[in-house]
């Protein structure tokens, strides 16, 4: 066990240093409590930006937030680099891969991982984008494609090899497709002058009608239009059947050859699994009538507490929230809205108050689609569409991206890269062995 110092202080430990649990850590900073954060890594990431790690918009260490550097200034929280395996909320402790750590305090914010939706081959041969590996690996294997194709004389080969499918027409998905087609029609050119832009294809899969299902329908159809007009073929309706090395199959049995399949389809909670007697979504039918099947979250009271654990919050992707009778969208600022409440909370109970419940104030989603093209719905009731939204999304993310120098790289990319159209990320930082590219 992680030892207690000889004057017991109340202790909090929160596992993840995502945006819940940053938030939370910050906000606790001056507390005369002890807090340990639990985290798989050393750095926070900063989810929102990974699709531009994966087509080399920007470096990768940007989005790589090393936890120390914020650690610095709360001098009553010390960082344990460690996998949580299990918990025991009866005896009040958290396994990991390291050693057991008691609590007398706990918050959960592990945020989401990628649900692969049982589709035969999709967890093995598609490339999630979820944390900062997904995004480098996905990088090296657009890349190392493009750097195949150049001497590739097998015209059929060279086709496989240029022909990148994103399953998910959400906002990863969309953005991702947007991205890849800059890519292709300004870097391509630039990069790699033996190969036609013409013969890349970028084809998003979509089970949905249309794009976007959390916004309204008109600027789900207007990123629909932004993106063919960009050269991305969208196919509606489609559900895949399975996925195998070097193609998928889609359910109305075509067969498409590709080297690349981008999975954003699917997200669930990221549960530690093994953890005894926690109430989740899926288990209490009285909230499965409300909740969309991809989830599989915490339940929480509306003090963000765990059912049976006044002690145990859960915050993030990772809970299961309603606000006027609807689930939450599993969005950064709501984590980061449930950070602060799980942080006012825990010092209402250390000072003996009941905790207080959560609202949400909705201050809008918004989506990027390509250059100057975006997508905003601010407060739940303003659509916003083009120029001004795909500024707005730009403006919030770097206000939002951890460290100055973080952001005036990104910011140097990306007004580079505007009046340019040059990403000079070229290298490629592995072997990218992860999928064959069948025959390739
Ligand atoms: C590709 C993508 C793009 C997105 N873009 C946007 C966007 O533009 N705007 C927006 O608002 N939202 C966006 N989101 C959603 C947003 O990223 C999430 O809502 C947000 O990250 C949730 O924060 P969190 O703190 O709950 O979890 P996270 O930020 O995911 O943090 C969870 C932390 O827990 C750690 N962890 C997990 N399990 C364990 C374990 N067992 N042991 C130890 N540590 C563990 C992880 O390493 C991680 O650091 C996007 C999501 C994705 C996947």
């Amino acid at each position: 066990m992680l030892k207690d110092k000889p004057n017991h202080k109340p202790k909090i430990v929160i596992i993840g240093a995502g945006f819940a649990g940053l938030r939370a850590v910050k906000n606790l900073a001056r507390i005369d409590a002890e807090i340990l954060l639990i985290d798989r890594n050393n750095y926070h990431t900063f989810v929102p930006l990974l699709y531009q790690v994966a087509t080399a918009f920007i470096p990768p260490k940007t989005v790589a937030y090393p936890l120390h550097k914020y650690l610095h200034s709360a001098a009553n929280t010390r960082f344990f680099q460690a996998e949580v395996l299990a918990i025991d909320f009866e005896r009040k402790f958290v396994t990991s891969d390291r050693e057991n750590i008691i609590y007398d305090y706990l918050v959960i914010a592990t945020g989401s991982k990628t649900k692969f939706l049982g589709v035969d081959g999709a967890p093995k041969y598609t490339y999630p984008l979820r944390t900062f590996n997904d995004a480098i690996a996905l990088r090296d294997r657009i890349l190392g494609n493009l750097e195949r194709a150049v001497t590739c004389t097998d015209y059929e080969k060279r086709q496989q090899l240029l022909t990148f499918i994103i399953v998910g027409g959400g906002a990863t998905g969309v953005e991702l497709a947007g991205a890849l087609s800059e890519l292709i029609q300004t870097s391509l050119v630039d990069n790699y002058p033996q190969l036609d832009p013409r013969e890349v294809k970028i084809i998003l899969i979509h089970s949905g009608t249309r794009l976007l299902a959390d916004f309204p329908e008109r600027l789900g159809d207007y990123t629909g239009k932004q993106l063919r007009r960009r050269g991305v073929k969208i196919h509606f309706s489609t559900r895949v059947h399975s996925v195998m090395p070097g193609a998928i199959e889609l359910d109305d049995g075509t067969i498409v050859k590709t080297a690349t399949i981008i999975w954003t389809a699917g997200v669930e909670a990221n549960l530690p699994a093994d953890s005894e007697n926690l109430s989740t979504a899926k288990s209490s039918k009285e909230l499965l009538k409300n909740i969309a099947p991809r989830r599989d979250q915490a339940c929480v009271s509306s003090t963000l507490q765990l059912l049976n654990y006044p002690e145990v919050y859960a915050v993030g992707d990772v809970a299961y929230v309603e606000q006027d009778g609807k689930p939450l969208l599993g969005i950064a600022p709501e984590a980061l809205q449930q950070g602060t409440a799980v942080a006012g909370n825990l010092k209402r109970q250390l000072r003996g108050l009941p905790p207080k419940s959560f609202n949400y104030f909705n201050k809008g989603t918004a989506a990027i689609i390509a250059r100057n093209a975006g997508v905003a719905y601010l407060f739940g009731k303003i659509p916003l569409k083009g120029w001004f939204a795909w500024l707005l999304w730009l403006g919030i993310h770097l206000y939002y991206l951890p460290g100055l120098s973080n952001r005036l790289i990104v910011f140097k990319s990306w007004v580079r890269n505007y009046f340019t159209g040059k990403r000079n990320l070229r290298q490629i930082a592995s072997k990218s062995t992860k999928i064959p590219v069948n025959g390739a």
